[in-house]
């Protein structure tokens, strides 16, 4: 980092340090900042008090798709197009968005954790994961790339059976996110 400002280096340690206190594993500082292997580690540790936990992510594409995870990354992925498409830079908007889908979500275990909604990011961004569009409600969700989707219809609106026996304040809280996905679409 020598050749960097003071400023940029500030910056970077500052974006890792939100990472680190929302939950990123090391690949991700690793992917998103120049700070050394070593530095981040230290970093990690001053901020968790912890080591940060070894090996490889494990995220699949997979994952998104399956009913739960697919309406919270939907969600996320909502509030992170929208501050995209306001201008608001790369990294920014996926903290910003991130944040606001805790806000959101209001769970001290998210479905979607930080490390995987950046892994979400980024297989939108090597074109592995796309949108579809609800025909019952229009709300935009996740699918995976190059799927037929123009008889899309989410899961939502159309609940695998199973989740039939969640709780009623479950559901209460999937419409809740319905009408924001809703919100997002139209904002
Ligand atoms: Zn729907």
């Amino acid at each position: 980092m020598s050749q960097k400002s003071l400023v940029d280096e500030l910056q970077q340690l500052q974006l890792a340090v939100e990472l680190i206190e929302l939950g990123a594993r090391l690949q991700v500082l690793e992917t998103e900042t120049e700070i050394s292997r070593a530095r981040l580690v230290k970093l990690y540790k001053e901020v968790r008090g912890v080591s940060p936990p070894k090996g490889m992510l494990p995220f699949s594409t997979d994952w998104f798709m399956t009913w739960q995870p697919n309406l919270h990354a939907s969600l996320f992925h909502g509030f992170y197009r929208r501050l995209r498409s306001q201008g608001v830079p790369r990294m920014d908007a996926f903290v910003k968005a991130y944040r606001f889908y805790l806000e959101h979500v209001g769970e001290e275990e998210p479905v979607l954790a930080l490390t995987r909604a950046w892994t979400l990011v980024r297989f939108f961004e090597s074109e592995l994961l796309d949108l579809a569009t609800c025909q019952t409600c229009t709300g935009h969700f996740v699918i995976h790339a190059h799927t037929p989707s123009h008889d899309y219809v989410c899961g939502i609106c159309q609940p695998p059976s199973r989740a039939g026996k969640t709780a009623a304040r479950r559901k209460a809280r999937e419409q809740d996110m319905q009408r924001e996905a809703l919100a997002v679409k139209l904002g």
